[in-house]
């Protein structure tokens, strides 16, 4: 059992790590069906849906008509 050292993980590809401690973000849009809070920022315009009803609505726009 050899190790192929040819292998190497891309250089310089750090992700930015998240914030330690993202429990206090920023305020955000609830859901208009659920209430859940959402992705979506408070200005958010338009009906912000959590990502349950997202997809629910889509699948429903999509099977729908
Ligand atoms: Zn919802």
């Amino acid at each position: 059992m050899d190790v192929d050292d040819t292998y190497c993980e891309p250089p310089g590809r750090t992700a930015p790590a998240p914030p330690a401690g993202t429990a206090e973000g920023p305020p955000y849009a609830e859901c208009v069906l659920c209430r859940e809070p959402t992705e979506y920022p408070e200005p958010t315009k338009g009906a912000t849906l959590c990502p349950v009803c997202a997809w629910q609505e889509a699948g429903r726009t999509a099977c729908g008509g």
